[in-house]
């Protein structure tokens, strides 16, 4: 008989007693009191033993003495046993020392037999306990297994990681193959990696390169090209990832049994598209079961799309030839490779969603210049526009020569509005506003140029390069410098040169205001401190927010008055505060990294600081990752003279810069605030929830604050409080406010908290 069938459903109590007729009062005393249930008897340790198993009690109440048999072992094979279960003493006799003893091993209570009357409260409470003790550790079991689950994912992204760093590194297939399944298993955790290369018609498989698994993996890959059934062949087939969650089925390439002997549990095949069929495989072997789910699978999706991507790319770079590819006379790319590069950017803007800009640069009256002072001259001229090009276009761009005397470059934007494109195209026109130095003599050559942006005037290289050369020929018909190939965009570049001159004015007549965001301890719902954020009071325009004058202001070199100014209002305005009563720990100050650039940057926060008549302790200066990764010598110098000073650091926007866990050991820094892109779809999204726990766990560590940055919901907040994340910002407490309105607005808010 199995033991589920002799089970009754709803409360069972197992009762361990030699007199019927005590067992019998016992039973009455517990339905009287209008307790349902079902009993069974027991007085031996054998027929003990079994209804533990087969009744399954939900409740034991034990005698102390029996024939053959006692209390105390009962008790002990009970916790033991069935820990969970509340074990009673029901005796005649039970000195003071015995049942002081009962307690110690574990029993839940005791009744004398002549005060049966006690005997039902005690096991109503005894249930209510087990229940409560069940309900816990069944959420102490819910939060082990989520764990469990962001580890799980963390360990694959770190595959992912790993492999795409090698890609950029590795220039070889092989190489490529090996690394990646030598990370697999070294960095991700699997018992097992391979990957196979496919036999164009037969779909033969051949193993090229695997890392750790069994000293006998060998020889059976060796003769691994019988994948009929296996998940390899279904990937072959389908050219889809295939997994397997259970390997006691086969399915691997191995028979059941050495799945087992070798401790591989579950299994994934990731296939390998470099064109539009599968030519290859990576296999990884986990030493769970149940390992791979929608989540992982679609982290390894992305990897073999990685994968394959970068082996279309080598097969093309294998077949570069350099002098079909790059002009010899400047070293430049030709027209053919910079349409090549050009698509890669235009795949890399793709998925980042950002944007480019082409331009087109033709050299004005090049053949006049070579008619008067000869061929050498024009050579000379040609090679230092080069230089000039490439010191502009830096790793991220490209620049080429595309015919006698027209050059192009194209640059990264940040966005793909086109908003950016003023910038950069102020510096191309730099490269023209030198001298050229020709044969000790100094000339000016003057060009026009034609812009095309992507995404807005095309899609792929060949059609914006033809609507930069289209936006060449109107600037050369209309005599202008620069041309756009959408007319709104010239009017928008126009716009922009207004907007410089606007904002020279601005700066010299204060335009600026401070508005305040206060930050929250999430444990107790305090104000803990506040962030200066910079609006711009335009005459005609209104509030303007920061994002649209902020990249202006530091392009021109305003940003460092501009800086100065906030960091001066910014203490200024502590100080009102103080006044007022109120007591912001610390104001965050938001800085340019062309203000940290600064020489004098030390000096001059001190002495902004000073100006406005607040003490160094009541600022912290927020800073990007990504500023303090250029020339980290120099700024680790310059953050621990201000720490000396008494300023704190935060660094702003953490999670978006990609800054090496080595570096931040060394940074000298107070708080980590994690941006806004992470904290938004944390509660929807496993991945995004993995890294603000990280980065949580990571600040506890280095033992700096946390601050969770764009915190909209009352389900944020608490999914933060639960991950210890100390403190919060965002619209869910208070949108930026200028400083008469944030006392105001921070009683309003507890109202509200009281209301709701
Ligand atoms: P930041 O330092 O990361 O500031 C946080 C930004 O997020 C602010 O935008 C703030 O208004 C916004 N924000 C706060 N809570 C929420 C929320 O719950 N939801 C959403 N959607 N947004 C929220 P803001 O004021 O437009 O400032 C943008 C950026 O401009 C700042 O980002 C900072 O990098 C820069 N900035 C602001 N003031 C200054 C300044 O004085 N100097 C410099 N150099 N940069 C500044
Ligand atoms: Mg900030
Ligand atoms: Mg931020």
């Amino acid at each position: 008989m199995t033991r589920t069938a002799e089970r009754t459903p709803g409360l069972r109590i197992l009762l361990v007693e030699d007199m019927p007729l005590d067992a019998m009062l016992c039973e009455a005393e517990l339905r009287r009191g209008g307790l349902a249930f079902s009993a069974c008897r027991v007085q031996t340790r054998n027929a003990f033993e079994q209804a533990l198993d087969g009744f399954e009690p939900t409740l034991i109440i034990s005698d102390f003495t029996l024939p053959g048999f006692d209390g105390f072992t009962a008790l002990a094979i009970a916790r033991a046993r069935a820990p969970e279960t509340p074990f009673i003493f029901l005796s005649g006799t039970i000195g003071e020392e015995r049942a002081v003893e009962a307690m110690k091993q574990g029993a839940t209570d005791y009744v004398l037999k002549d005060h049966l009357g006690r005997l039902l409260p005690v096991v109503r409470r005894a249930l209510q306990e087990r229940t409560e003790h069940i309900a816990l550790r069944e959420a102490e079991d819910q939060r082990r297994t989520h764990e469990q689950k962001i580890a799980k994912l963390l360990r694959v992204r770190a595959v992912l990681g790993g492999i795409n760093g090698a890609m950029v590194r590795i220039r070889d297939e092989d190489t490529l193959y090996q690394e990646a399944c030598r990370i697999a298993v070294r960095e991700g955790g699997f018992k097992s990696a391979w990957v196979g290369k496919l036999a164009p018609e037969t779909l033969d498989l051949t193993i090229i390169a695997r890392c750790g698994g069994h000293a006998e993996d060998a020889a059976w890959l060796h003769d691994a090209s019988q994948i009929g059934g296996s998940l390899p062949d279904m990937v072959a087939r389908s050219g889809k990832v295939a997994i397997s969650n259970d390997l006691r089925c086969g399915q691997g390439l191995l028979t059941a049994p050495e799945h087992e002997t070798r401790a591989y549990r579950s299994m994934a095949v990731l296939p390998l598209k470099p064109e539009d069929h599968v030519t290859g495989m990576i296999a990884l072997y986990s030493g769970e079961e149940d390992f791979f789910d929608d989540e992982e699978v679609r982290l390894l999706e992305e990897l073999a799309g990685n994968i394959s991507f970068a082996l279309a790319y080598m097969a093309k770079a294998a077949k570069l030839d350099y002098l079909a590819y790059y002009d010899a006379l400047t070293g430049l790319a030709n027209r053919k490779l910079f349409h090549d590069r050009l698509t890669q950017m235009i795949a890399r803007a793709a998925a980042e969603a950002t944007g480019i800009v082409v331009v087109i640069i033709d050299l004005q009256q090049f053949r006049r210049v070579i008619e008067t002072l000869g061929t050498s001259a024009g050579d000379a001229i040609l090679r230092q526009t080069a230089r000039r090009l490439e010191g502009v276009s830096g790793d991220l761009g490209t620049a080429a020569r595309l015919t006698a005397d027209q050059f192009a470059i194209a640059l990264p934007d940040s966005g793909r509005t086109g908003e950016g494109v003023y910038l950069r195209l102020e510096h191309v026109r730099e490269i023209f506003e030198a001298p050229f130095e020709v044969d000790a003599e100094t000339l000016r050559v003057q060009a026009r140029t034609g812009v095309a942006v992507y995404p807005l005037d095309g899609p792929a290289a060949d059609v914006l390069l033809a609507n930069a050369e289209a936006a060449l020929k109107a600037a050369k018909r209309s005599g202008e410098s620069y041309a756009f190939y959408a007319p709104e965009m010239n009017a928008r570049v126009a716009e922009m040169l207004r907007l410089e001159n606007e904002l020279r004015i601005a700066v010299r007549e204060e335009q600026f205001i401070l508005f305040y965001q206060p930050r929250i301890s999430l444990a107790t719902g305090a104000r803990v401190g506040l962030e200066a954020l910079i609006r711009w009071r335009h005459p005609r325009l209104g509030l303007v927010p920061p994002a649209d004058f902020i990249p202006l202001l530091e392009e021109t070199g305003l940003i460092l008055d501009v800086g100065r100014w906030a960091l001066k209002q910014a203490a200024a305005d502590a100080v009102r505060w103080r006044a007022l009563g109120g007591d912001p720990p610390s104001i965050g100050v938001n800085v340019s990294a062309i203000q940290l650039r600064q020489k004098g940057f030390v000096d001059d926060v001190m002495a902004a600081i000073a100006a406005g008549g607040g003490a160094p302790g009541s600022i912290e200066i927020e800073l990007t990752e990504s500023m303090l990764m250029s020339d980290v010598e120099t700024n680790v110098r310059k953050l621990r003279d201000l720490r000396a000073a008494g300023i704190r650091i935060a660094i702003d926007d953490f999670g978006t810069g990609y800054s090496s866990l080595s570096y931040l050991v060394r940074l000298p820094i107070d708080t980590l605030k994690i941006d806004r892109a992470f904290v938004a779809p944390m509660c929807a999204c496993p991945m995004h929830l993995a890294i603000v726990t990280t980065v949580i766990s990571l600040a506890r560590a280095l033992d700096l604050r946390v601050v969770a940055e764009g915190v909209e919901t009352q389900e944020q907040a608490k999914l933060l409080t639960l991950l210890r994340c100390e403190e919060a910002q965002g619209f869910l407490y208070s949108r930026p406010l200028p400083f008469e309105q944030v006392e105001a607005a921070s009683s309003l808010a507890s109202d509200e908290d009281r209301n709701a």
